[in-house]
Formats: C-alpha cells, sequence, structure tokens
C-alpha cells in the first residue's frame, strides 16, 4: 500500500507518536493506561463522537472484546467492512479495530461517542478502524472534529464512518479524494462533507463518501 520511502517516513512519525504521546508532559514518565485516561480528560481529546458537541467526560461503556486475528496474507479491508456489517445499524455507536499487530477489537460506546483511544491504549496507533453513526445521533453524515482528531493523534491507517445513508472513509492513499459537489448537488447533507473534503486536502490524506 506504501512503497518503502512513504513507509519509513510514516514509521519513523508512528514512533516519535509513541515517544511523545505517552510520555507524561509533567514527568515524561510512561503514561498508563489510567494516567493516559486523565490527560485525554484533561486535554478534553477522547474517543470518536458523532457530531461536534459530544465533549465531555467519558461515558460508562462497555469493555472491548477481541474478536478475531488476521491471518497472515488476508485482506485488512476485506476483514474490517465484513466486520463493519455487524455495526453498521447498531443503535449505539461501536468501532471495530485492526492493530497493527493484526487483533480485532470491537469497542461499545453510547449513542453519541465511542472510546477506542480509551479502550486500547497504544494498540490503537497506525490501526485501521471504522465505526457507526446512530440514528439520533449527533451524526454529520460524515467525520465529526473529534473522529479526525484521533484519526490524527493516533496515525490511523485508515478511518471509516458508517451511518444510516451513507459510508466514508478517510485514509493515507491521497490520490483518492471526492471533488467538492457542485452547487446543485448540495443538500442538507453536505456541509460537514464539503469541510472533510477541505480537511483531507490541506493534510494529503484520502477522502471519500458514497451511499451504502
Ligand atoms: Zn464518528
Amino acid at each position: 500500500m506504501y512503497d518503502e520511502a512513504e513507509g519509513s517516513t510514516r514509521d519513523e512519525k508512528i514512533n516519535s507518536m509513541r515517544r511523545m504521546q505517552y510520555k507524561d508532559p509533567e514527568t515524561r514518565a510512561r503514561i498508563n493506561a489510567q494516567k493516559r485516561a486523565a490527560y485525554a480528560e484533561r486535554n478534553k481529546r477522547y474517543g470518536l463522537a458523532a457530531g461536534a458537541g459530544s465533549r465531555g467526560p467519558i461515558a460508562d461503556h462497555d469493555l472491548p472484546i477481541k474478536l478475531d486475528v488476521l491471518v497472515d496474507g488476508a485482506d485488512r479491508r476485506e476483514l474490517l467492512l465484513k466486520y463493519e456489517k455487524m455495526i453498521a445499524d447498531e443503535p449505539i455507536e461501536n468501532a471495530i479495530v485492526i492493530t497493527r499487530d493484526g487483533e480485532v477489537y470491537r469497542c461499545f460506546g453510547t449513542k453519541d461517542g465511542v472510546y477506542p483511544d480509551v479502550d486500547l491504549g497504544e494498540k490503537l496507533i497506525g490501526a485501521d478502524v471504522t465505526h457507526n453513526h446512530p440514528i439520533g445521533s449527533g451524526n454529520e453524515y460524515s467525520f465529526s472534529k473529534l473522529d479526525l482528531g484521533l484519526f490524527d493523534t493516533y496515525g490511523l491507517n485508515s478511518l471509516r464512518g458508517i451511518d444510516d445513508i451513507f459510508e466514508y472513509e478517510i485514509n493515507r492513499n491521497s490520490s483518492v479524494i471526492d471533488e467538492l459537489e457542485s452547487v446543485f448537488d448540495l443538500d442538507d447533507k453536505s456541509a460537514r462533507h464539503s469541510e472533510v473534503i477541505d480537511y483531507a486536502r490541506k493534510h494529503n490524506l484520502g477522502y471519500t463518501r458514497k451511499r451504502r
């Protein structure tokens, strides 16, 4: 998926994130899961949230379960899509995570958020992730600011989202990106989509949205 040059740059970035992200800014000690949650709490950066207004304390939620392991040679994206079907129409937010090591987890959230960062910590770095935006959530028919923040903070390889109408994906392949919709096609589900196209362009990322 990446040529060697890009791959090594990416690994360097991930390694430097590993070093920076998980040292306590004051003590420089490695941050354990509890400290990391406290850090996230202070910085109000955690979880994948449908909509803009969902920053707040981490909601009570069920612990993640390990679903599967990606076997050598198996198609990562295919596996992600298979499990995405399982969560697409759930009434609360769920996330499926395939870690860089190929472990597959299902995380459980609430109607407006799911917290793979809190649940899985460092395992999330460089992972492929999908999640759903339930009907009745703050869904904006594309990725929320917190979604993009988590994609960036954890250096995700790809992040997908699915709601009752659309499925969308942001990833590291900047050659695949949607065009802005023509003014004649704009509707009440276009605003956030256009913003995410701008975000992807600025950050040299791939982004697409299509109807389910
Ligand atoms: Zn989301």
